[in-house]
């Protein structure tokens, strides 16, 4: 089957999650699900779904694609790092000096619930690029920018001309070493990877005139199958490296034993762990899913204690205001070190600095750095 006719298959509705889970809601609880949908977009891909232990009241592939009543708590921001003040062009992002990053489309094959860009996913366009033409000049005139991020929404999401638009342009200019795809298709919606032969032809073209990496998104090893294999398998064939962000979340990963097995997992499939960020404080995310920083660093420190180092090559960062923050782990007196990983302001570049940060804090103030 067509991929195209396949995602026109997600479930979006309350009524058809309802129906595929067989859920039992009060009629309240059926209203408050369908003023969550309303507000912030579901759409789950029938191949994700599967992945749903339907017995298991705490299932966390559930967790990752269902709606949740938390969903109405608005404590925490929608712009927790800063993405309104680091846009340059409209759908055009820099951040960092080396790095563009180019907002491509505001649609996913799948919304998730943790997602950090909730404000836009499924929603609108206001945020996307409209002028390619104006973003290209920009990275032209900006050669300290060695590489560009085509992210979203999901970039694999996007039309094949239009990621074979982007990759035609973009490796025409010199100074971008390489250029990466954020998508999570290879974990919720596979088939549009492996069923479609133009798609891996444009990859396989573009992928010997400038190296593309693909940054995905796995969060729990329930997400590791045939089919997820089977669509990093074909990006691979291609030469295209693989690097895998999980977002720490409460509920579906905040165990030292859920951790290992999938970083053991990635490892196995030929994909590299790259990060563990920490859950962003995004209103409707925040209460749900965040892990304060002790317990998290504990998990950490467990699940690396049993893996060796490939599968622990992973960075535990927190993706603040300022820049990438990793977290480095509890010291002796009970305060947590942190290293500037990169940084927004050059001051910072590696600064190490150290912080008393109590039981339930899960995040550092947003003006931290201002004095
Ligand atoms: S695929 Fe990425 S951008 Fe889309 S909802 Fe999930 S986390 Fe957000």
């Amino acid at each position: 089957m067509d991929w195209r006719k396949e995602l026109s298959m997600n479930l979006t509705t309350a009524e058809e999650i309802i129906e595929a889970l067989n859920l039992k809601l009060s009629e309240d609880e059926i209203e408050k699900l369908k003023q969550i949908i309303e507000r912030y977009p579901m759409s789950v891909p029938r191949y994700y779904l599967s992945l749903i232990n339907k017995d298991d009241p705490d299932d966390p592939i559930k967790k990752l694609c269902i709606p949740s009543i938390y969903e109405t708590d608005m404590s925490g921001s929608f712009d927790t790092s800063g993405e309104a003040d680091n846009t340059v062009l409209v759908g055009l992002q820099h951040k960092y000096k080396e790095t563009g990053m180019l907002l491509s489309t505001s649609s996913c094959a799948m919304y998730c619930r943790h997602c950090f860009r909730k404000r836009l996913v499924g929603q609108n366009d206001d945020e996307v690029n409209k002028n390619f033409d104006n973003i290209i000049s920009y990275i032209k005139n900006h050669e300290e920018m060695t590489n560009v991020l085509i992210s979203g929404g999901d970039a694999f999401l996007n039309s094949n001309k239009k990621i074979e638009n982007y990759l035609k342009e973009l490796s025409k200019i010199d100074h971008l070493v390489y250029i990466r795809f954020g998508t999570r298709v290879p974990v919720v919606f596979p088939v549009r990877i492996y069923s479609d032969a133009e798609f891996l032809d444009i990859l396989d073209h573009y992928n010997k005139i400038k190296q593309i990496y693909i940054v995905t998104h796995f969060n729990h090893p329930n997400e590791i199958t045939e089919e997820s294999k089977k669509a990093v398998s074909e990006l691979r064939k291609r030469g295209l490296v693989i690097r895998n962000q999980t977002v720490l979340l409460k509920g579906v990963n905040d165990d030292s034993k859920i951790l290992e097995l999938l970083m053991k997992g990635l490892v196995g499939m030929g994909v590299v762990p790259y990060y563990v960020f920490q859950c962003r404080p995004v209103s409707g995310v925040k209460n749900q899913f965040q892990v304060p920083l002790k317990r998290a660093c504990k998990i950490i420190d467990e699940a690396k204690c049993n893996l060796s180092g490939m599968p622990k090559s992973f960075k535990y960062c927190m993706s603040h205001r300022s820049g990438k923050i990793e977290i480095l782990g509890i010291m002796n007196e009970g305060k947590i070190l942190f290293k500037h990983h990169q940084s927004k302001h050059p001051e910072n570049s590696s600064r190490i600095f150290e912080l008393e940060v109590d039981d339930n804090q899960a995040w550092l103030p947003d003006d931290f750095f201002d004095h």
